[in-house]
């Protein structure tokens, strides 16, 4: 069963109208990112998964239309207000497909209010955070009372780490080594280091390596071919491919896109003598359970 742990809440429950199309040049290096999707598009891309994870970003309190790329979208858009709702209101017509996290702010005044609105009212199973989008400290003590929470009440959090092309958004605050320190605070947390903390994945991997409850997805990777082929190959001789999670990143890539760069993943090695990843472990991170890891079951 295919489970992509990594997707986005789409921003349109109808049809993109032509006039609102978002663009996104920077955000991979081989072709542009239409990021204003439609529910329709969503399912369509995300058909070959059995469950997706999705969610949005919660904005920090008191901005409530987010910018892409210089543009906003708030305006036109039924995911205005709340993306919380926003999202339980998109899995709740599709529970079959779709398990929902909800977006935090530990800056919002009423985090944990909405923390436990959002697990018992809307149904929401997990949380996104995005220290550098949302520009908070991950070890500040607002923060984490939310991992203190989130572990009590078995809420796994994925965090975005890494780089991103948003210029307002600090890259030191999505280091993977900062997820050790949470880690170690709290070990019954399940965590989520998301893009394998591109381009810090050695790190990601001695982080995984350590904490048997921190596991990290492999989105939005495998476009930069030789970075993916190393971090992978860098995964293996850590031991901890079994520590990977099959993610997309929609609709910064697609599930079906993500598989064959996972199932090409060694066609820049080919011909050398270069380590290989392994083609059957590659086929286990394609099928991992990986609902069962996350104690979404
Ligand atoms: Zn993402």
């Amino acid at each position: 069963m295919i489970v992509d742990v990594h997707t986005h809440t789409p921003q349109y429950r109808d049809a993109v109208p032509a006039d609102e199309l978002v663009v996104n040049t920077a955000w991979r290096p081989d072709r542009p990112v239409i990021s204003s999707v439609s529910w329709d598009d969503y399912l369509a891309h995300q058909a070959p998964a059995a469950v997706s994870l999705v969610f949005a970003v919660a904005w920090h309190p008191g901005l409530t239309v987010p910018r892409l790329s210089g543009r906003e979208i708030g305006d036109t858009s039924w995911y205005q207000g709340n993306v919380n709702d926003a999202t339980a209101t998109f899995v709740r017509a599709h529970p079959e497909r779709l398990i929902g996290f909800m977006a935090l702010h530990p800056h919002d005044p009423h985090c944990l209010d909405e923390l436990e609105r959002c697990r018992g009212d809307l149904g929401l199973r997990g949380i996104k955070l995005g220290a550098n989008y949302q520009n908070f400290d991950p070890l500040e003590a607002r923060a984490l009372a939310i991992y203190e929470r989130a572990q009590r009440e078995g809420l796994p959090i994925l965090f975005h780490q890494g780089t991103s092309p948003v210029r307002d958004a600090p890259i030191r605050l999505a280091h993977p080594l900062l997820m050790d320190e949470i880690a170690m605070r709290y070990p019954d947390l399940t965590i989520i280091m998301a893009h394998m903390g591109h381009p810090w994945q050695a790190d990601t991997c001695v982080v995984i390596r350590k904490h048997p409850n921190v596991y990290a997805d492999i989105s939005a990777n495998f476009y930069r071919p030789y970075a993916f082929w190393e971090q992978l190959v860098r995964a293996t001789e850590w031991n901890v491919l079994h520590k990977l999670l099959l993610g997309s990143d929609y609709p910064v890539t697609t599930i079906q896109e993500t598989i064959d760069g996972l199932r090409g993943v060694n066609r820049v090695v080919a011909g050398t003598s270069l380590p290989r990843v392994p083609e059957d472990a590659i086929e286990a991170l394609i099928e991992r359970d990986a609902l069962q890891l996350l104690g979404l079951r």
